[in-house]
């Protein structure tokens, strides 16, 4: 359900432009006042307790009370006293929002007042508009529409700002509009506009714009997708897997190493890469923060497969720089759930996707966990195979690598092979995403997965997000989610999407999906004797 709520000085339009919204919409207007300062004014002398009062309210709130401005007024403040500044934006969100069927698209919340109240409605994914207007229109207004003197209107304008920190609102708004300059007709239209590109999602993947590093074109197709559909070239990736069958020429007891974790995909790697005529060693790289299925199902597999298997302990590549991180990752998700969290993981994520290379040396936020996990593990798939004396590394992933630049010219190709090659002296290592150079997808991965009798752990489904499979990750889904307004693992899954291994629904089904999990990423952290 969309959203809008409309907030602004005095006399700036605010319901003349929610009611014209309302009807084009074809939604309904509720009323702050109506639907709870004035219900709450009628009903109770003293205000009782928060629980009892919320509760209380879906009965009380259906019955048209009326009581006077001022005693609206004194109700208003009383409430934000007692309870909390945003306590009218979260009673609507329960009494409307919470409970709202599904078939309803839109909802529109007008009358509320206060900055506190539109960081609330920011915060819970409200599209927060907020009018405004020069004082002279204000003026004019309150005195032709309200029958108000000029000294009572400035008065009134003046006594708002100071109760509600009217003006603030604009900083954190997500549309402003000036009502002076624009008439309602306008006003409207520039709403619906920005409600016509509010959540767009990929017309291909499952990437949405709540993600500020995709970017949308007059198609609705998300810059991965077309660069995808570019940069594709399948003769491309036919090379590249003849070039890691050379791989099977070494004549040694292992020729190459194949990454597992007991799922799915690399279950089904492991098992092609030896029909292929491979002699694989398969490992499993541990952190410390595995589930506890991991292990003992990626030894299981191995076994029932025929192909040696090790667990590879990477800590000791946890560099200082990366500790940090650690650290100051776990203090982020320590803050409260409130707008000002929610602006700092915006940019965190932000700064997280300039970051993440291993060659970078800073040490920021990541609020993406996967991105920080990156950092240890690319440099363990180098120091590992090297000390091993193997140089192809097979994953069972379903997306590309990267674009690498093709051997002439400056022309970049989707590619499946990842070179690794720390300084120019020091020998390559090659990462290959084994089911995307053969362009396999989740019903292939399937019928292998049947025809050796593999079935999902229970609980799991056969798509699922990085929450499944790593125990940080799930310590941090919930609350990333909730103020990232998308899923941390979601460009993942979308990539997945956009080469045709999963179908959008499956995507869209694992992205919905919290894992519940009773530690915080400190205990996660703690427990893996990382902090
Ligand atoms: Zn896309």
């Amino acid at each position: 359900m969309n959203r809008i709520v409309f907030f602004g000085e005095l006399g700036s339009g605010k319901t003349t432009l929610a009611k014209k919204i309302a009807n084009n919409l074809n939604c309904r207007v509720i009323e702050a006042s109506k639907s709870v300062v004035f219900p709450i004014s009628a009903n109770f002398r003293t205000l009782p307790k928060e629980k009892y009062l919320l509760k209380k309210l879906s009965k009380i709130s259906k019955k048209d009370a009326s009581v006077s401005r001022e005693i609206a007024k004194k109700t208003f403040l009383a409430l934000k006293r007692k309870y909390s500044p945003d306590f009218i934006a979260k009673a609507l969100h329960l009494l409307y929002v919470d409970t709202a069927p599904k078939d309803v698209k839109y909802l529109i919340f007008s009358g509320l007042r206060g900055l506190d109240n539109a960081k609330y409605c920011r915060l819970h994914n409200d599209l927060v508009v907020y009018l405004k207007s020069n004082k002279k229109d204000l003026v004019d207004r309150l005195c032709k529409d309200r029958g108000y003197t000029k000294e009572l209107s400035v008065a009134e304008i003046n006594e708002e700002q100071r109760l509600y920190k009217t003006k603030e609102i604009e900083e954190v708004a997500d549309l402003v509009i000036n009502t002076s300059s624009n008439n309602i007709i306008k006003a409207s239209k520039q709403i619906l506009s920005k409600l016509k590109n509010w959540r767009k999602m990929c017309k291909i993947c499952v990437n949405t714009n709540s993600n500020p590093a995709i970017k949308f074109d007059k198609f609705e197709i998300c810059h991965v997708c077309r660069s995808y559909k570019k940069n594709l070239d399948l003769k491309h990736l036919k090379k590249e897997l003849d070039f890691l069958k050379t791989f099977k020429k070494k004549n040694r007891k292992y020729n190459v190493l194949v990454g597992i974790s007991g799922g799915k995909d690399s279950t089904a790697t492991l098992y092609t890469i030896k029909k292929m005529g491979f002699k694989p060693l398969a490992f499993t790289f541990n952190l410390g923060y595995l589930p506890e299925t991991t292990i003992p199902r990626s030894k299981e597999i191995a076994k029932f497969l025929g192909v040696d298997h090790e667990v590879i302990n990477i800590r000791k590549y946890i560099r200082k720089i990366d500790l940090d991180s650690y650290k100051k990752t776990v203090k982020l998700y320590e803050e409260p759930f409130n707008f000002e969290t929610k602006k700092k993981f915006k940019k965190s994520y932000e700064i997280g996707r300039k970051h993440y290379s291993v060659k970078c040396n800073h040490s920021p936020v990541f609020v993406r966990t996967c991105q920080l996990c990156r950092r240890m593990v690319i440099r363990a798939y180098y120091g590992e195979a090297i000390k091993r004396n193997i140089s192809a590394i097979i994953l069972g992933i379903n997306e590309w690598t990267n674009l690498s630049a093709a051997q002439k010219g400056k022309e970049y190709k989707v590619s499946g092979v990842r070179k690794l090659q720390p300084e120019k002296n020091k020998p390559p290592i090659y990462i290959f995403h084994l089911p995307f150079l053969l362009q396999r997808n989740s019903k292939n991965t399937k019928r292998i997965l049947n025809k050796i009798k593999w079935r999902p752990p229970k609980g799991e489904d056969f798509i699922e997000s990085n929450s499944n499979s790593c125990l940080y990750a799930r310590s941090t889904e919930r609350m990333a989610k909730r103020l990232l307004e998308f899923h941390p693992d979601s460009t993942r899954l979308a990539r997945e999407v956009t080469v045709g291994f999963i179908t959008k629904k499956q995507a869209l089904k694992a992205l919905g999906k919290i894992h519940p999990y009773k530690f915080s990423p400190r205990q996660v952290l703690k427990r893996a004797k990382i902090l």
